[in-house]
Formats: C-alpha cells, structure tokens, sequence
C-alpha cells in the first residue's frame, strides 16, 4: 500500500462506516483469527461491521471474541447479501483470489464498495483498490497488526483483539516453528501478550479441543492410510466418504494430519486427499524449496504458499491418487534435491566446541 492509498483508507475510516469483512472457503485460524481481530478493532472505531464466512469453519475457533456474530453465507445468504450490499468498505482477509470464496464472489463484484484486500498468499488478483500484501508475513493476522500500526491505531489493542491475532499466528507459523517466524513475528507475541493475548490457554482452546473421534481418525490414519513414497521424498494421506463416516467426522477433524507425513525423516512433500461435498479436497505441504504452490496450481486448481497449499479436484479419489503419484516421476529431482535433509546438514555441520560462550 503506497503512501496515497494509505491516506486515502485513513480519511475513509475517519467516520464510522458500514464495513463487511470477508474471508476465504474453509476458515482457518488466521482467517477467523484476522477477521475477527479486525472486527474487534474496528467496533473499538465505532464502525458498524459484520463479518462474513463463505462456510462453517472448526469448532476449535468458536471461542475467538466475537465468533456469535459471524455470519456464515452458506446458512445464512439472506442477510450476509445485506450486509454487503449495504456495506461502503468491504475487507478481503487471508485470501487474494475470489475463486476462494466461492458464491461470496458474486456479491463482492456486484459491490460498489472500496475494497480492501489484506494477505499474504502468493500471486495476488488484482480486484480490490487497495491491497496490504505481503508474502513475507506470516500470517494475514500479522498484516493486521501492521494495518493497526499503520493507522496509528496500536493503542486500540486490547484483550479480544490480542487474543483473536494471537491465535492466526500461532496457527499459520505450526506455533512458531515455520521459517515464515521471523524475529518481527515474536516482537508482534511480545505487544499482543502485554496487551492481554492469553498465550497458553488459547494453545489449550485450539489444540486440546480433540474430540475421541478426532483422535482415533488421526490413529486410523497413521496405522492405515500413510503411504510412504521413499523414492521421492514423498508421504500422503487419503480418505473417503465411508472413513469419515466411520470416525463420525467434523469440520476440524483431519486438520493438521498433513503435517504427520511431512514429519518423517527425510521427506519433503506431503500431501493429504480427501472426498468433501462431493469434490476432492487436497493439501500440499513441503520442506525446503519444493515449492507446492506452484505444484497446486499446476495440477490441482489450487494455490497458497510456497510450503503450503491446498487445491481441488473433480476427479475420484482412486484418480487422483494415481494423477498424484504419476506426476512425481516429473518432480524426481526437485523432490530429491529439496529440503530438510541438507538443512539438517547445514545444522549438525558446526564442529562442537566452536560456539561462542555468551
Ligand atoms: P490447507 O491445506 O490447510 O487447506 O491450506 C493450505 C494453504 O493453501 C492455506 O494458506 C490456504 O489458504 C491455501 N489453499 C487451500 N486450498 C486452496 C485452494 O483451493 N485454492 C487456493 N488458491 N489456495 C488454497
Ligand atoms: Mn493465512
């Protein structure tokens, strides 16, 4: 965002305005996390805001200040349509493409009001008027906090807000492990914890949430449902309609379980299939510069981040299996040149000794 745009969103949020926020298909931490973060900061601005989901997202999330006022399109179209109709703002959080918010895009187009695109996922659309994107930030819920700093706004930050940005980045870092965790991302921990962020229980809220199904789908699937394709640094994951079944599955359930077969030794592409209303939902994950966004937007109508992705697919399960691993005989040398092991090298390759005492 140049300097002009910033002053211009700055007059614009002056007054109180009617503002819809809206973010992507499938909400995830950073998505709620963002949108409600801004919501609460915006309340705080005396504006009047709705946020609007295209569908339902985790149980885990229910908690985050402000979640009874959501809006979800899919329930509920009638006043999520009113509300962006009536809207003179709209903000697009934690997505750059209006394929990713399905039908919701519809409505967007049809709106005569300013658009505000804030992101961080690769290869932006350009169909807002202005954007606050950026590819090294870690998460959208980051772009938040700078958007608040911008507007010179820091003061606002309290104890909701905190809490809301808090948790989408914890999640969109894997709690501060990703190489997207720069030393800016835990000064940003550091503000919103003395602003009241209540770290520990909100890492209970989201990852103690498990129901007994939840976990023994996640037990199914690593006794059962892991395919190890040493050859090509690769593992994945798939499951079917009759599996979720089975585990009487819930939104939230398999979130995460990518992230089992990206943890084996030495692979550097996981991946994750499953049958959802009536598509194939994939998730891509990788170590190092095997970059799957580039890989889901080739070959699964996808996209994301360079080591995290997700796409679509109209074919069977059994297909996309097959189209899947038929493809990593063209990805042979990257998979086998990408990744953790030489990061590892790089790590154990400091003689003992040599490190300097503090
Ligand atoms: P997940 O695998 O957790 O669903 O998504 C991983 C990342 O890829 C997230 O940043 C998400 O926003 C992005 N992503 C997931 N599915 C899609 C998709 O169908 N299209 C695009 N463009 N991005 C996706
Ligand atoms: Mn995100």
């Amino acid at each position: 965002m140049n300097a002009k745009q910033l002053q211009e969103i700055k007059s614009l949020l002056s007054s109180p305005q009617k503002i819809a926020i809206v973010t992507h298909w499938s909400p995830d931490g950073d998505a709620m996390g963002s949108s409600l973060g801004f919501y609460n900061y915006l309340i705080k601005k005396k504006h009047k805001v709705t946020v609007i989901t295209p569908n339902d997202y985790p149980s885990f999330l229910y908690w985050l200040p402000g979640n009874k006022k959501v809006i979800d399109f899919s329930k509920k179209p009638k006043p999520a349509k009113t509300a962006i109709a009536e809207a003179n703002i709209i903000f697009c959080l934690d997505f750059n493409s209006i394929k990713r918010i399905d039908a919701l895009g519809d409505e967007i187009a049809k709106s005569k009001a300013a658009k505000c695109i804030i992101d961080h996922h690769l290869q932006p659309e350009n169909f807002a008027d202005y954007m606050l994107h950026d590819v090294n930030a870690c998460s959208t819920c980051e772009l938040v906090f700078d958007f608040i700093e911008l507007m010179d706004d820091k003061k606002y930050i309290h104890k909701d807000i905190a809490n809301c940005l808090y948790t989408g980045i914890m999640t969109d870092t894997g709690s501060f492990r990703f190489p997207s965790t720069k030393a800016k991302t835990h000064r940003i921990i550091a503000e919103l914890i003395e602003a009241g962020a209540e770290n520990s229980p909100i890492h209970d809220r989201i990852y103690d949430d498990n129901t007994e199904d939840k976990l023994r789908l996640l037990g199914y699937c690593l006794a059962e449902k892991l395919t190890v394709l040493k050859e090509y640094n690769t593992a994945f994951f798939h499951l079917r309609d009759d599996e979720l079944k089975r585990f009487n599955y819930k939104k939230g359930d398999t979130e995460g379980l990518v992230n089992y077969a990206l943890s084996i030794k030495d692979i550097c592409f996981s991946a994750f299939f499953v049958e959802r209303d009536g598509v194939i939902k994939t998730s891509f994950r990788s170590k190092g510069n095997f970059n799957v966004n580039l890989f889901a937007r080739k070959h699964f109508d996808g996209g994301g981040h360079a080591n995290a992705a997700g796409g679509m697919s109209d074919l069977t399960l059994d297909e996309c299996i097959i189209k899947f691993i038929s493809l990593l005989a063209d990805y042979k040398n990257d998979l086998n040149s990408s990744s953790s092991p030489s990061d590892k090298k790089t790590l154990s390759s400091k003689k003992p000794g040599k490190s300097k005492k503090k």
